[in-house]
């Protein structure tokens, strides 16, 4: 199983993210993660997306895209991830459509997590002061919603066109949700 989750920032994708790969038993691959690493690191790449992120803006897609290239071809990648905040831009889309050729994968569904966007900025408020993350601040979680609507929405019609998207309600309890999205893929 290889799946994408969209979503707006606060939408929970990464608590959805990590139950169904509990499911499936297929690894999560979460790019905010693996930069926030990076970042701890002080590595190359983390000391470029610093600014990025601490500002709600996207890091720039060929780094992404070469991360993304080397993670997939990994040993534990081939029985299965989800990508959770990537693909983010139309770029990093077609990207990975060719990291996944090249390699002879291919996507079984793009899930959609919705949600009112009120509720939304107000749950990432709440995690700001539990998570100690530099952009769950009110003023970067506006942006970080402005990033997804203009630069990350275009996508849902990208998935829709070839037939992968699968749109799920994301409010409610966690438990309810997991099973939404384990029936969108029967
Ligand atoms: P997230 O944990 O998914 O909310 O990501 C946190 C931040 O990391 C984002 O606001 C971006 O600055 C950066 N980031 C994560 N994934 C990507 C991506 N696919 N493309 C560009 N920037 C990303």
């Amino acid at each position: 199983m290889r799946l994408i989750f969209l979503g707006p920032p606060g939408v929970g994708k990464g608590t959805q993210a990590k139950r169904v790969c509990e499911h499936f038993s297929i690894i999560h691959l979460s790019t905010g993660d693996i930069l926030r690493a990076e970042m701890a690191a002080e590595s190359e790449i983390g000391q470029k997306a610093k600014s990025y992120i601490d500002n709600g803006e996207l890091v720039p897609d060929e780094v992404l895209l070469g991360i993304m290239d080397n993670r997939l071809k990994k040993e534990d990648a081939q029985n299965g991830y989800l990508l959770d905040g990537f693909p983010r831009t139309i770029p990093q889309a077609e990207g990975l459509d060719s990291i996944m050729n090249n390699i002879s994968h291919s996507l079984d569904g793009a899930i959609s997590l919705t949600a009112d966007e009120d509720e939304l900025v107000q749950r990432l408020i709440n995690r700001g002061l539990e998570s100690g993350r530099s952009d769950d601040t009110p003023e970067v979680i506006r942006q970080r919603q402005k990033v997804y609507w203009n630069q990350t929405a275009p996508l849902l019609e990208y998935y829709e066109q070839k037939n992968l998207l699968k749109e799920v309600d994301g409010l409610g309890d966690i438990p309810e949700i997991t099973e939404r999205i384990l029936s969108v893929l029967k």
